[in-house]
């Protein structure tokens, strides 16, 4: 699920929200004001790439004895 990331151009406040469409409108939930910026913020995405699971995969060299 794609998680936006808002500036509010009433007080400032930058909060992320959790939309399903990109044309969603969206309101500031500290101020309530319908004046949000919407930044495109990489974190998103780098925390999505970052779970590749790569365990599992052993060596192999278990001595055998
Ligand atoms: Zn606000």
């Amino acid at each position: 699920m794609p998680i936006f990331e808002y500036e509010c151009g009433g007080c400032g406040a930058a909060f992320e929200m959790l939309v399903r469409s990109a044309d969603v409108k969206v309101a500031c939930p500290g101020c309530g004001s319908g004046e949000v910026a919407k930044q495109f913020s990489s974190f998103a995405v780098a925390a999505a790439e970052r779970f590749t699971s790569s365990v599992g995969t052993g060596c192999g060299c278990a001595p055998t004895g």
